[in-house]
């Protein structure tokens, strides 16, 4: 099943919210790594994005959500930008893979995922 137009604009903004949240942590881990000091501030300020991040990420148990979510930080960001890449070309939502479309339920967990849940497990599997 295909992405309609409106839920590819959801996605899309999810991933420019989630680069311009991983642009500031990376700044507030830069600011920390120079001994800069640290805005008291930030610890009273509940960002809804952060506990969204944290929620993928925690979600242990559900293979379709986690399999995906195991890359670090820099790693992260690329595919986020990729993602936002293919949403321009238009591939958005195809496994580069096998060339089927990604489930909803995959990309509402892990928007920026390039492969279906198939190919990414048998890529792990490989890798392991
Ligand atoms: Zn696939």
């Amino acid at each position: 099943m295909r992405l309609n137009t409106q839920e590819v604009k959801n996605l899309q903004l999810r991933l420019q919210k989630m680069v311009s949240h991983n642009r500031q942590l990376q700044s507030e881990l830069d600011r920390e790594l120079t001994h800069e000091t640290v805005d008291s501030s930030r610890e009273t300020t509940v960002d809804p994005l952060s506990s969204e991040i944290n929620d993928l990420r925690g979600h242990q148990g559900d293979d379709e959500v986690t399999l995906g979510s195991l890359r670090i930080e820099q790693d992260m960001d690329r595919e986020i930008q990729s993602a936002l890449d293919r949403i321009e070309q238009g591939t958005y939502g195809i496994c580069e893979h096998c060339s089927k479309p990604i489930s909803k339920r995959r990309l509402n967990a892990l928007p920026y995922a390039r492969r279906c849940l198939h190919c990414e497990a048998a890529e792990n599997f490989v890798r392991a």
